[in-house]
């Protein structure tokens, strides 16, 4: 995941290949190095350390459950509803179709979209509560990598709200402005 200069050739959509199936593509790979990130550090996400899932003072993300039932939880826990509910979508084939002839459901870009708003939750609280162990780790140059490429993707394919970007916006600014993301 560590690309040098810029993310727009890689991101863009090839020739000959459908959309939802580029989307569905790229989900299932953000998911997998998000989660995998995470992995390395989620020793030091513990109750304790994140009693909620926040992303920096005055954010505070609340799970709503399959009933539409908001609960509040410990960063951990979240994590772990959200990568477990993002897993059962990506294994259902209903929703991510991977035999040939089926098609993706009508609205495939919107459940794309809320999984890229979860998958943001988490990197904005990797950045905002962990980041001086990712740094201790010497972890941060594929954070920042992941992290540009995936804002790439978010705002070539419109995946990502302008104020939920809003706690990484100064981080954003930056790669925009060294050319890192256009
Ligand atoms: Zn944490």
């Amino acid at each position: 995941m560590l690309v040098k200069g810029n993310f727009r050739t890689i991101v863009e959509l090839p020739k000959y290949v459908d959309v939802n199936e580029w989307l569905a593509f790229n989900t299932f790979e953000f998911f997998n190095h998000i989660n995998l990130f995470y992995g390395s550090i989620s020793d030091f996400c513990t109750p304790q350390s994140c009693p909620c899932m926040s992303a920096g003072s005055g954010v505070e993300y609340t799970w709503v459950d399959a009933s539409s039932k908001k609960i509040k939880l410990c960063a951990p826990q979240y994590i772990d509803y959200m990568a477990s509910s993002i897993q059962n979508m990506l294994n259902d084939e209903t929703l991510f179709p991977t035999k040939t002839g089926r098609d993706f459901p009508r609205d495939f870009p919107q459940l794309v979209k809320r999984i890229f708003s979860q998958l943001f939750r988490l990197i904005a609280h990797m950045y905002h509560h962990h980041y001086d162990k990712i740094v201790a780790l010497s972890e941060e140059p594929h954070l920042n990598s992941l992290t540009a490429h995936f804002i790439s993707f978010a705002k070539d394919f419109d995946l990502l709200e302008k104020k939920e970007i809003q706690p990484l916006q100064e981080l954003v600014d930056i790669m925009f402005k060294t050319g890192i993301i256009s």
